[in-house]
C-alpha cells in the first residue's frame, strides 16, 4: 500500500526521523490556517505548497511551489487543489489533486547552498537482506544518476540479526561527505530511518531529497513510503491511511469482491484459477502475439456467482477484445466451473460483447467441454493450453 507524502512523514516523525514540518489541507482556507499555525510554531513566513498524489516528480509538473506570504499560500493552494497534475510518473491525463501539504520552507532563502541527498531503504531480494541505498546526488531522478554516474550511488546491507550498526551509520555519513555536527546528525537520521522502516513493516522508503540545511540539520523533505500489505493487520492505524481515490477503481472493486486482480495495458482479458497458472497464461497470450489486459486469479471456488463477478470486472476495461478463461480443475471440478461460465453468460446476456475462449483441464474436463459445446452459447472451448492461445489469436485477427 502506498502512502501520501504527509502520511509517510507522520510515520517517520513518530520514530524520531527529523522531517520538514507540515500540515495537510483540503481547501485554500485550510491551507492559510495551516501556514499561520506553522509560522507560530517555526517562525518562518515562507511556505512550500505540495500536491499530495501517489506519484513522484511533482516538482517538475508544477505540484510543488513556494509562497512568501499568506496571500500566495491561498492563491497557490487554490491553483494546485483540483488540478490534474501531470508528472513523469503519471499518465498523460494526470492525477487529480485532492489535498495539499503546507510545509515550512526549510531552504532558508538567501542562505548558502543547501545540500540534497538521496536515501532509500528496501529489500535486496538477491541476498534477502534490507539495504540502504544513498547518494550525494539528491533532488534529481535517481534513475538518471544510476545511468550516468552509477559510482555516486552507494549501498549498505544490514544483517537482520544485528540491525544497522553504528559503524555503518558513520560510513554512510562519511560517504555523503559530511563532517562535524552534520555528520552526527546524519548518523542519527539514518539510524532512526532504518528503525522506522523495520518497525513499520514497510517495503520501501524513498527519501529524495534528504536535506542538509546551512545550520547542519538533516531532515526528510520528501517521503515515499510503501507499506507491506501482508503486515497491515499489525498496524490498524496505518491501514486507515489508505486513500482509495488514488487507486485503480477496477482493482478496488475486484479486491472488495475477493478477486486477485491487477489491471494491465493489453486487450486479452484473463480469468484463471491460481496465480502461477495466471502468470503462465499471460506468457502464452504474449507468445501468441496478444497482450494480457489483466492478471486475474479467481481462486478455488469458481462458481457461477464468482465467474459472473469476474466477467463483469474484466469487461469494465474498454480495451478488452477477447476473454480467455483458463481453469485447472483439481479440487474444483471442471464441469462445475463450466456450468458457472454458462450460467454467468446467460445471466449477463448482451453485457458480454466479446468472444470468450474457455479452456478447462483436469478433473471432468471432458464433461466440461461437452457442457460448453452443448450450451448454445457463443463460447469457444479448448482443452490444450496452446490451442486456447491460438484461438484467442484467431478471434483477435478476425
Ligand atoms: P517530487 O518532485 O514529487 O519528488 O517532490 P519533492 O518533495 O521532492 O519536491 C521537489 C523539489 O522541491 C525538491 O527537490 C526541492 O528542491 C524543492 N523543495 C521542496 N521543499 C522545499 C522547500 O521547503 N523550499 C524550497 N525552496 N524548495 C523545496
Ligand atoms: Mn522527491
Amino acid at each position: 500500500m502506498n502512502l501520501h507524502e504527509y502520511q509517510g512523514k507522520e510515520i517517520l516523525n513518530s520514530f524520531g526521523v527529523r522531517i520538514q514540518r507540515g500540515i495537510v489541507a483540503n481547501t485554500p482556507e485550510e491551507a492559510v490556517e495551516a501556514a499561520k499555525k506553522l509560522t507560530e510554531e517555526t517562525g518562518t513566513g515562507w511556505h512550500v505548497i505540495k500536491a499530495q498524489v501517489h506519484a513522484g516528480g511533482r516538482g517538475k509538473g508544477g505540484g510543488v511551489k513556494l509562497a512568501k506570504n499568506l496571500d500566495e499560500v491561498k492563491s497557490i493552494a487554490d491553483d494546485i487543489l483540483g488540478m490534474m497534475l501531470v508528472t513523469p510518473q503519471t499518465s498523460a491525463e494526470g492525477k487529480l489533486v485532492n489535498q495539499v501539504l503546507i510545509a515550512e520552507d526549510v531552504y532558508y532563502p538567501g542562505d548558502s547552498e543547501p545540500d540534497e541527498f538521496y536515501m532509500s531503504v528496501l529489500l535486496n531480494r538477491a541476498t534477502g537482506r534490507n539495504m540502504i541505498m544513498y547518494s550525494t546526488e539528491g533532488g534529481m531522478d535517481i534513475e538518471t544518476v544510476a545511468e550516468e554516474t552509477p559510482h555516486l550511488i552507494f549501498t549498505e546491507e544490514v544483517d537482520p540479526a544485528t540491525g544497522l550498526l553504528p559503524f555503518q551509520a558513520r560510513k554512510i555519513a562519511f560517504n555523503l561527505g559530511l563532517s562535524g555536527a552534520a555528520f552526527k546528525e546524519m548518523t542519527k537520521f539514518v539510524t532512526a530511518l532504518y528503525t522506522a522502516y523495520v518497525k513499520s513493516d514497510s517495503s520501501l522508503f524513498e527519501i529524495n531529497p534528504v536535506l542538509k540545511t546551512s545550520d547542519d540539520k538533516i531532515m526528510a523533505v520528501d517521503a515515499k513510503v510503501t507499506l507491506d500489505d501482508n503486515a497491515l493487520y499489525r498496524h490498524k492505524d496505518y491501514a486507515e491511511m489508505r486513500d482509495l481515490r488514488e487507486e485503480n477503481p477496477i482493482e478496488v472493486e475486484a479486491n472488495a469482491a475477493g478477486l486477485n486482480y491487477v489491471d494491465l495495458d493489453g486487450n486479452v482479458g484473463c480469468m484463471v484459477n491460481g496465480a502461477g497458472l495466471a502468470m503462465g497464461t499471460m506468457d502464452l497470450i504474449k507468445q501468441a502475439g496478444g497482450e494480457p489486459a489483466n492478471f486475474l486469479d479467481v481462486g478455488g471456488t469458481a462458481d457461477a456467482q464468482r465467474v459472473e463477478t469476474a466477467f463483469g470486472i474484466i469487461l469494465k476495461d474498454p480495451n478488452v477484445k477477447a476473454i480467455l478463461v483458463n481453469i485447472f480443475g483439481g479440487i474444483v471440478r471442471c464441469d462445475r466451473v463450466a456450468q458457472g461460465i454458462v450460467d454467468a453468460y446467460k445471466n449477463m446476456g448482451d453485457k458480454i460483447n466479446v468472444p470468450i475462449i474457455a479452456r478447462l483441464q483436469g478433473t471432468n474436463a471432458k464433461e466440461a467441454k461437452e457442457l460448453i459445446d452443448n450450451s448454445g452459447m457463443e463460447i469457444i472451448s479448448a482443452t490444450e493450453f496452446q490451442e486456447a492461445a491460438d484461438k484467442v489469436q484467431e478471434v483477435l485477427s478476425a
